[in-house]
């Protein structure tokens, strides 16, 4: 999978960029030379474009924690993401290096949506209803208390690409899965591998119960996006009756009913290196956040790339992060103090490790 490479040129990014008017890019700038390669900056591709513009590598959140675990030099590892990535990156890096998030209060509706005691209650449910039946999984857009949980249940996490991978690792075992916090990417991935939708039963958290089949083969946290579960399928209906020519894909954290009627769905790594891949000329309807939508737009300018609708987005936890946060960071490098540092507990850590490691290991 691609990760985006932008090579700390000395004196050039910034002028490259307009900015050399900029105090606080100028300033960014300075300290990056100063700090070498004690200093990585990972960038998730939903970041402003203000921001992005100071990451080293960019990708989604699992891809940006690996390189995070591959590069040992780095001593701080900037994180212009949200919570889970940073958590997830600590878990992930040796205890010399520090991870930090320049706005701290950039969580993940998402992610929030599942809180440890929450899932415990679930599952003393679950484990009462169905003795050992079922496994969780959890997307890796949790927080590490939920990736913490599946470890010591035996369970593993997975990403938008390798959910489907994980279902498997559990079938495999003669085992059902409890997937959270996502019910639509778990809804998506449980049609993928034969479950049918009747099925299904998904855990309500407003009554502490679980709704739809009673003998379920898949049980789902009732967690959403707020921003991908807008996408709908009249908007797809609206572009294809414009542009009868339009290609759709969807983030498979979009409704069913949004993904069945798309002509694909993916994660955002497989969004953009699908529309590397096409063709000049080529148009394209993509359901994801907004800020990566309007960039890829620009970075393909041979291709029509278009919003399912431009009114949904940018995630808000995403645009919490601005040019100031990441300075204040970094002088306070410069001053010997790490602030706004993202330290995982030891023992949480390390159940949330054995979930990743099982992750790797079941080649998802
Ligand atoms: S886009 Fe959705 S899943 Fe991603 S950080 Fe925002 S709320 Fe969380």
């Amino acid at each position: 999978m691609a990760i985006h490479v932008v090579k700390r040129c000395p004196g050039a990014s910034v002028a490259k960029q307009g900015l050399e008017n900029d105090p606080v890019s100028a300033r960014i700038e300075a300290i990056r030379q100063q700090l070498g390669d004690e200093l990585l900056i990972l960038g998730h591709h939903y970041q402003q474009d203000n921001v992005i513009r100071y990451a080293d590598l960019r990708g989604d959140s699992f891809l940006l924690a690996r390189q995070a675990t591959e590069n040992h030099r780095a001593k701080y590892i900037l994180f212009l993401g949200v919570m889970f990535m940073a958590e997830t990156a600590d878990i992930v890096t040796s205890p010399g290096q520090a991870v930090l998030l320049p706005a701290p209060q950039a969580g993940c509706m998402m992610a929030n949506m599942a809180t440890g005691r929450q899932v415990r209650e679930c599952w003393e449910v679950i484990e009462s209803n169905f003795h050992q039946q079922f496994i969780p999984v959890t997307y890796v857009n949790s927080s590490a208390e939920i990736k913490a949980f599946c470890g010591e249940k035996g369970g593993l996490t997975c990403t938008s690409s390798s959910c489907e991978k994980a279902f498997r690792w559990v079938m495999e075992q003669g085992k059902k899965v409890f997937f959270l916090p996502d019910q639509n990417l778990g809804r998506n991935t449980g049609v993928k591998v034969g479950i049918g939708l009747d099925a299904m039963a998904v855990w309500d958290r407003s009554k502490q119960q679980l709704t739809g089949c009673i003998d379920p083969s898949l049980i789902l946290w009732d967690g959403y996006c707020p921003i991908h579960e807008q996408f709908t399928v009249s908007h797809i209906q609206q572009l294809r009756q414009e542009y009868p020519d339009i290609q759709l894909i969807v983030h498979p954290e979009c409704p069913h009913a949004t993904v069945t009627e798309a002509n694909a769905s993916g994660s955002t790594e497989m969004i953009i290196q699908h529309l590397q891949a096409s063709s000049p000329g080529s148009r394209w309807g993509i359901g994801t956040e907004i800020n990566l939508v309007k960039r890829l737009a620009r970075e393909h300018s041979d291709k029509e790339i278009l919003s399912l609708d431009e009114r949904i987005g940018p995630c808000p936890d995403m645009m919490k992060i601005t040019p100031e946060d990441i300075l204040w960071c970094l002088e306070s490098l410069l001053q010997g103090e790490i602030r706004n540092q993202i330290s995982v507990r030891s023992e949480v850590a390390g159940w949330a490790r054995i979930a990743l490691r099982r992750m790797l290991d079941a080649g998802c």
